[in-house]
């Protein structure tokens, strides 16, 4: 079978971690083609990952490169647009987190990928593909911990992230603390539970760092959730975790409970110094995640090898979406909202 040819847009903080594990990592499938506004990254494809064409339009790309399928890694509020336009161009499609910022703008897209059946949607919830939360997940599934009752999720990124992340929200609308980091988490809540959020309660504080009022984004945020068969939801979302990378699940169920990176390691090393026992943790995102990362799209390209769909479904965006904009709606009318 031929090499699957993918075209990549958006070279930033992910994308290039994914333009590079597309050029190394992925049996089977070969960037051929890079989008950014950015001439530095473009060169870095060029010239680093040997990528052929490279483009500043992503019209541009999908219309004149020969591809098979597109990784989708632009700001959030493209994402929409940009998967629309490759479905309707006969493309594959992989695409970042979230979906879209609004609810019109997925559903929209979501009757475009339902026209085109012989085409792979993919949305990247790659925590589902890190051998922690799969192994959690079976054995949830297999009813080791009974019925679960109680969800804990920390997402806390570095403080270290920071200004890049504030150059991040200044350049592009993220979509706000929930949709930008808990979107994860309330698809773990969705995935390990099998349960849609029925109502949520939100609120968040900023403290540490007023750059982040000045670009309208939240530091913490908090979330408390009810699923609906009454099992409950807790999330901490945030943007300064001192230590590194926070990335924490906790299952309490009826017969046993489940902490998945209790403490946020980076390997197994512990150091003996004058600062006495130390753990160091993981720092960034392409960090914890880096197998996670290759391992979603080994499956993208395995789903478009073998003509099936993935496991996680444009369906995932919508839902995970509606929970986080009532999660910013709380926050700013101090009120719980029913999600619909
Ligand atoms: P970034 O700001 O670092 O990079 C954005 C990239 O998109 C740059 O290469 C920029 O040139 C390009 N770009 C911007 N507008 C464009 C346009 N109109 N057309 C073509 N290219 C354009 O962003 P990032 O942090 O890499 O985030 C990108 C996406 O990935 C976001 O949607 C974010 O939510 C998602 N993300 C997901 C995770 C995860 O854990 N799965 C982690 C980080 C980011």
């Amino acid at each position: 079978m031929e090499n699957i040819r993918i075209g990549i847009v958006g070279l930033g903080r992910l994308g290039k971690v994914h333009a590079f594990n597309i050029s190394q990592n992925i049996p089977g499938a070969c960037l051929v083609a890079a989008c950014s506004l950015d001439k530095r990254e473009l060169e870095y494809a060029r010239n680093q990952l040997h990528v052929e064409e490279t483009y500043s339009q992503y019209e541009e790309m999908i219309e004149n490169s020969n591809l098979d399928a597109v990784c989708i890694v632009s700001p959030s509020g493209f994402h929409a647009e940009q998967i629309q336009l490759a479905m309707k161009k006969g493309l594959h499609v992989f695409s970042e987190k979230p979906m879209g910022l609004n609810i019109k703008e997925i559903e929209n897209t979501i009757k475009i990928i339902d026209q085109c059946p012989n085409q792979v949607f993919q949305l990247g919830f790659m925590r589902r593909y890190d051998d922690s939360y799969k192994y959690a997940k079976k054995l949830v599934d297999n009813g080791e911990i009974g019925e679960l009752t109680v969800i804990r999720c920390y997402g806390i990124d570095p403080s270290s992230g920071l200004e890049s992340f504030v150059k991040f929200a200044k350049a592009s609308n993220s979509g706000g603390l929930f949709s930008d980091m808990s979107i994860h988490d309330i698809d773990l809540v969705r995935w390990f539970s099998g349960k849609e959020v029925n109502r949520v309660w939100a609120m968040g504080k900023n403290a540490a760092y007023p750059e982040l009022d000045q670009v309208n984004e939240l530091e913490t945020g908090v979330a408390l959730m009810q699923l609906e068969d009454k099992t409950m939801a807790i999330l901490v979302a945030g943007r300064n975790a001192i230590h590194g990378y926070h990335v924490e699940t906790e299952l309490i169920g009826t017969k046993g409970m489940l902490r998945i990176a209790q403490v946020p390691e980076k390997n197994l090393v512990t150091i003996f110094n004058e600062h006495g026992m130390v753990r160091p943790t993981s720092q960034n995102f392409p960090e914890r995640f880096r197998e996670a990362f290759i391992c979603e799209l080994k499956e993208f390209v395995e789903c478009i090898q073998k003509n099936r769909q993935s496991e996680v479904t444009a369906y995932d965006g919508l839902q995970a979406t509606k929970v986080a904009i009532a999660c910013q709606r709380s926050v700013d009318t101090n009120q719980i909202i029913d999600i619909k």
